[in-house]
């Protein structure tokens, strides 16, 4: 087969957009994959999308002309290949939802919809846990008329068009000669079933919008992004298929203090220069109220303490991260005349010599948390 275009299409260089459109189609036809089974008609077929692709499009057509393939660049006809191809469905197979989800899909169970919404927690319900109740609106099956989507009293009848089965078979005239498919009825959209005198609260469709309250169990450990499926508590399902789940995802309020960092809890603590240089034992807020904690003599700012077990509880596990202490030194910045005094004797005493540093404070941080 010729590589231009226009050979390819079997027209001249100057058809005209009906003439390329009809030359396309014929070969299409005789070139589907689908219908044609030689070796290479795949190949054939592609070529004359292509070749029509670029054809069928003015801009890509005067391109074509004037510097052929390499002027198209980037702009080739396979860019219009999908489109094509479902254009041309139409044209060979009639257009009707052929094959599309298979036969009989709209009768088959389907499960009910799922929902999702946010719930935002504080710090402290994330790591204890806690029970809320959430609000949330979904579909039920109508109450008024059971789902069946009737006015009670009637009840839906048989459909006339496909006599209850919910597809309609047709038989088509194509150059393959008699072709016999099912389709979803369009009279009852599959359903098999009409409704004379629709229910007057859902209008028919058999649902109902409702408010629903529920009581939801929060384990503790829960984090900012934790997903909680509630099984069967989505959307109603069709056909018989299962009802849906609601998930919650969870947003958590940051602390005024206590930072996370997966299942450990930060806490920057500030300490007097006394209390760094001589020790001390210090009160450090606990999400469970204030604990002890040694400080040793000569600690540096940037020391990090560990106090076991007081962190966040993991999840589905009997264990609990740290509480992670990070000391900073505070320098003060307004001293009384006493204070004053002090110090000036104590850098009198330390006299004036400076030493550079081994290990700054990144260092430090570095080595609290394990990192490069
Ligand atoms: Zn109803
Ligand atoms: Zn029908």
């Amino acid at each position: 087969m010729s590589s231009d275009y226009y050979e390819i299409l079997g027209v001249g260089r100057n058809a005209g957009d009906d003439e390329i459109k009809a030359a396309f189609r014929k070969l299409a036809r005789q070139y589907h994959p689908d219908v044609n089974k030689e070796p290479d008609a795949e190949e054939k077929f592609k070529e004359i999308n292509e070749a029509y692709g670029v054809l069928s499009d003015r801009d890509k057509r005067a391109r074509y002309d004037r510097f052929g393939k390499e002027g198209l660049g980037n702009m080739g006809g396979f860019h219009d290949y999908t489109m094509d191809f479902s254009d041309l469905f139409e044209e060979i197979f009639g257009g009707f939802g052929f094959s599309m989800g298979g036969r009989g899909s709209r009768r088959s169970p389907r499960r009910g919809r799922d929902l999702q919404m946010q719930v935002t927690l504080t710090f402290e319900e994330a790591v204890f846990g806690v029970e809320k109740e959430v609000e949330f609106q979904r579909e039920e099956t109508c109450s008024r008329c059971n789902g069946s989507g009737a006015e009670p009293g009637t009840s839906p009848v048989k459909c006339p068009t496909c006599n209850g089965q919910g597809e309609v078979r047709q038989v088509r005239q194509t150059f393959l000669g008699q072709m016999v498919q099912t389709a979803t009825c369009p009279t009852c959209n599959g359903r098999g079933e009409t409704i004379s005198s629709p229910c007057k609260t859902c209008r028919g469709s058999g649902l109902e919008r409702k408010t629903v309250k529920k009581k939801v169990q929060i384990p503790a450990g829960v984090d900012r992004g934790t997903q909680i499926r509630l099984a069967g508590e989505g959307g109603p399902g069709v056909n018989g298929g299962p009802t849906g789940s609601l998930f919650l995802v969870l947003d958590v309020r940051p602390h005024k203090f206590f930072k996370r960092r997966e299942n450990d809890i930060i806490l920057n603590l500030d300490i007097n220069v006394a209390q760094a240089v001589l020790g001390a034992e210090i009160e450090v807020p606990t999400l469970e109220g204030d604990e002890k904690l040694k400080i040793p003599s000569g600690t540096q700012p940037g020391k990090v303490f560990t106090m076991k077990g007081r962190g966040v509880p993991y999840l589905r596990r009997n264990d609990r991260g740290n509480q992670l202490v990070i000391v900073n030194v505070a320098i003060p910045t307004k001293l009384n005349k006493e204070q004053r005094e002090l110090f000036e004797k104590l850098a009198e005493s330390l006299g004036t010599t400076v030493k550079p540093q081994e290990k700054g404070f990144l260092d430090w941080l570095n080595e609290a948390f394990g990192g490069g």
